[in-house]
């Protein structure tokens, strides 16, 4: 036998007890006349104690362990004299009788333990050492529990769980598909899917009903901190639902998960639309763990000849409170944050509320005291706040206040990553005008409906058609969305010809799809999560990457693997494929 108890589970109830561990040499401790080795193993630590009691060979033994040698342990649990009282076995220790190294290890490359020397470059290439460290474990301990509880609520709602197929044709999300080349149709390519989309709304045709599925999904776009080219989605469809019914199963989801994860009552999700989290934040995606709403001020500040307010077609700003102490160095550090190139504005004008009530701003060439008051006003600034400003394109300077709210978010400590603010953002626009291809794209993708009462506006004012999509907001990242899809023919078809597809084309791609609807779909709509994100959130990271076992760096390259990687002439030939680099 192995073992009879994890590193993790013996405590003072167990003294006595001939036991048998297994597990990895974390630390050793010499005093010369004692030796203690601490084994570790997913659940825990445990001490073994070696004394002059014993026998000297075995006492040699346990000198010559070295860091995350595998060993096997026989001997019996006694009291420590030190105790631990931070770790469940902080009590007890074994007193060991036999002892096999089960496995030699190198010296790993870096330290195993909570806080490591190693970086992430060394770290990704032995992932499998960085995976032995707790807390980069118990990133997909909390995984596998949220997956568990996600389907343990949907099965609760009749959902079942299919599998739909990894080779497929290109589905169009807007991402570049990655291909896999078919030996047997030389010349041909599947595609992976960028998500299950055609298959889920094939499924309710099938009559299932309602599907869902932890699937992954492929994308091959640029890489960020919250993207890998393989994710994970919960992808769910529905039949014989209106937008307002999945808004509440899956509110009744996002629940479910923070209270029995976190222990946290998120209640009911606020709705806003696309254009008032567009007016207000300057995002469709917006941060709402705090306020800081935008002030549009246009009527107010015309007019009064500063040149970049008068021809502006947008002036809107936000109120930092307590923050009229900012000295003139932190306000230049504001204004060349915004300066970035990243971001791209050209600056940024303040007005100050100090603590006895003048007003100060940067441009009171302008403005005289009534209008500085006035202005004051519109924000509802009180003593000590500080008014921020931007102006010129709508648009670019709404983006571009969105990024100087998050960075004050940040400066003033409003972002915990211990609080949860989600809200739904609904009613987006259907298309979306691209500059690159002048002509408009799917927003969320060619099988969401517009709203039934927009229709009439397709031919005259496209980008004013409103969808019935909906995305899920969680403290400023999108963490869902999806939409009430399109069931008929006809209208799929004249979806197809308004994002600018030949008939013929719009045949050859998704034909399958428009056959199918002629054969008795049901109305349907669904949503898709992205579980990476969602994860990451409740474990309160940055990066996705934490919470995936085996993550791809931003290169979208697996250094522990070494893919991608070149592939044999027999295996290029056998594909009929030629390689020019
Ligand atoms: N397939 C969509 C996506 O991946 C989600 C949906 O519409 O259900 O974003």
């Amino acid at each position: 036998m192995y073992r009879t108890h994890t590193c993790g589970e013996l405590t003072m109830a167990d003294l006595g007890k001939e036991v048998v561990l297994c597990g990895w040499v974390q630390k050793s401790r010499d005093l010369g006349a004692m030796t203690f080795i601490d084994v570790r193993d997913r659940y825990g630590l445990t001490q073994l104690a070696f004394d002059t009691d014993d026998n000297e060979a075995l006492r040699v033994q346990a000198r010559a362990l070295g860091r995350e040698y595998v060993i096997k342990v026989s001997g019996t649990v006694i009291e420590r004299s030190s105790k631990n009282i931070k770790i469940n076995t902080g009590e007890i220790e074994i007193k060991v009788s036999h002892l096999d190294v089960l496995n030699a290890s190198k010296l790993p490359p870096f330290l195993i333990e909570d806080e490591t020397d190693g970086g992430e470059d060394l770290r990704m290439k032995y992932r499998y050492l960085d995976l032995r460290r707790n807390p980069v474990r118990n990133n997909l301990v909390l995984r596998h529990k949220i997956a568990q509880a996600v389907r343990s609520y949907l099965d609760g709602q009749q959902f079942i769980e299919v599998e739909t197929p990894v080779l497929i044709k290109s589905t169009p999300e807007g991402a570049r598909d990655f291909v896999v080349p078919s030996r047997m149709n030389a010349g041909e390519f599947y595609a992976l899917p960028q998500s299950p989309q055609t298959f889920k709304q094939l499924l309710m045709v099938s009559g299932l009903d309602r599907y869902f599925q932890l699937v992954k999904c492929f994308r091959d776009e640029d890489l960020r901190a919250d993207r890998q080219p393989e994710f994970t989605q919960i992808d769910c469809e529905l039949s014989f639902v209106e937008q307002e019914d999945i808004l509440v199963l899956f509110e009744g989801l996002i629940n479910y998960l923070f209270k029995k994860i976190k222990g946290v009552e998120i209640g009911e999700l606020p709705r806003i639309s696309y254009a008032d989290a567009m007016r207000l934040y300057g995002s469709d995606k917006p941060d709402t763990r705090f306020g800081m709403q935008f002030v549009e001020v246009n009527d107010l500040l015309k007019g009064a000849g500063f040149p970049v307010f008068d021809n502006a077609e947008l002036i809107v700003g936000i109120k930092a409170e307590g923050c009229a102490s900012y000295t003139r160095k932190q306000l230049d550090a504001l204004t060349d944050f915004v300066k970035r190139p990243q971001i791209g504005a050209t600056g940024l004008v303040y007005l100050r509320v100090s603590e006895d009530g003048t007003l100060k701003s940067s441009v009171d060439k302008f403005y005289g005291q009534e209008q500085l008051k006035a202005w004051a006003k519109a924000f509802d600034a009180k003593s000590g706040d500080l008014i921020l400003v931007m102006a010129g394109d709508a648009e670019k300077t709404r983006k571009q206040l969105n990024e100087l709210r998050l960075e004050m978010g940040n400066r003033l400590g409003l972002r915990d990553k211990n609080k949860f603010s989600a809200l739904w953002v609904v009613d987006f626009p259907l298309l979306e005008w691209d500059d690159e291809t002048s002509r408009y794209h799917a927003m969320h993708h060619p099988f969401t409906s517009p709203k039934p009462e927009d229709i009439g506006l397709l031919d005259t004012a496209p980008g004013k058609v409103r969808a019935n999509a909906y995305d899920m907001v969680i403290n400023g990242t999108e963490v869902g969305g999806g939409s009430i899809r399109i069931h008929d023919k006809g209208k799929q078809e004249l979806m197809f010809k308004h994002l600018g597809f030949s008939e013929a084309e719009a045949q050859k791609q998704f034909g399958f799809l428009m056959e199918a609807f002629t054969y008795g779909a049901p109305p349907h709509g669904g949503i898709a999560f992205g579980f990476d994100r969602l994860v990451s959130i409740f474990a309160g990271l940055d990066s996705i990457r934490d919470v995936i076992a085996f993550p791809k760096n931003n290169a979208g390259r697996d250094v522990m693997i070494d893919s991608p990687s070149v592939i044999s002439q027999e295996q290029l030939n056998e594909l009929k494929i030629a390689v020019k680099v």
